[in-house]
């Protein structure tokens, strides 16, 4: 059985930076099974409905700016798993999602960031599925729980987007010390968490301390809770990583379900 992930993916350069977040993607994939193929819910694709790659051959999308071309010379060459983005898309539909297949697009850096630490040979087929920003965490998690059962059957479900993502603040870049704001967030998260209080979690943009300083907009959290979902009950969570980049950027990771 799979566990399943939520990985916050920082800036565009974690695939080329030697941080702490790196190396411990890096060190990540050794711990868990290896799954036959991932399936990645990304803050990176906005849609009205849930949508799935459906690519034999998802291109790397360089959807950032400014950057170093060392970045945008960065490929991750995955095959799709187009028989599998046809069973998401049925178990979406089963419980009411008016979900569908993109054929066209590739895996944008929310989803190969990471991969290219975990699994850089690229060798293990990734499907991606959108996110509804304008929808809430329960539909998220919803989401999740429709693709539970396929963690039975090796496959890898994972979440990306950040714990805390203030973009605003962290281009300031003047930050000598974390603020507090930024940590009040993910140490509320972490508790949630440990007390397995998903109804608080679900009622974050209310409950949790300044929530809308952290997310602006929901798109960075809303993947955590596909993770979630996916993992059902008993959650098991565990806090895997944490750290702060660019100064406001808490790029906690969790794992869910399987112990
Ligand atoms: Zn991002």
């Amino acid at each position: 059985m799979q566990p399943t992930l939520f990985i916050s993916h920082g800036s565009p350069m974690l695939a080329l930076e030697e941080e702490p977040t790196a190396k411990f993607l890096q060190n990540l994939s050794s711990k868990l099974p290896t799954p036959q193929a991932i399936i990645v819910a990304s803050a990176h694709w906005e849609t009205n409905e849930p949508q799935i790659t459906g690519a034999a051959q998802p291109a790397t999308i360089h959807d950032f700016k400014g950057f170093p071309k060392a970045l945008y010379d960065l490929r991750y060459p995955s095959p799709g798993a187009p028989q599998l983005a046809a069973r998401i898309e049925s178990l979406l539909k089963a419980v009411g999602f008016n979900a569908s297949i993109d054929y066209s697009r590739g895996l944008d850096h929310g989803v190969w960031n990471p991969l290219l630490l975990m699994y850089p040979d690229a060798a293990i087929p990734v499907v991606e599925l959108s996110i509804q920003p304008h929808r809430d965490a329960r539909w998220h998690y919803k989401l999740g729980q429709a693709l539970s059962a396929l963690r039975a059957e090796n496959i890898l479900i994972i979440g990306t987007g950040n714990l805390t993502h203030n973009l605003y603040q962290a281009m300031r870049g003047n930050h000598h010390t974390v603020p507090s704001w930024v940590t009040a967030f993910a140490e509320w998260v972490a508790k949630c968490m440990s007390d397995n209080d998903l109804e608080s979690l679900f009622e974050w943009e209310r409950l949790a301390p300044y929530a809308k300083e952290n997310h602006p907009t929901a798109e960075h959290f809303l993947p955590l809770f596909v993770a979630l979902g996916a993992a059902n009950t008993p959650l098991n969570a565990q806090r895997l990583h944490s750290d702060i980049t660019l100064g406001v950027l808490a790029m906690d990771a969790y794992k869910f379900g399987a112990q």
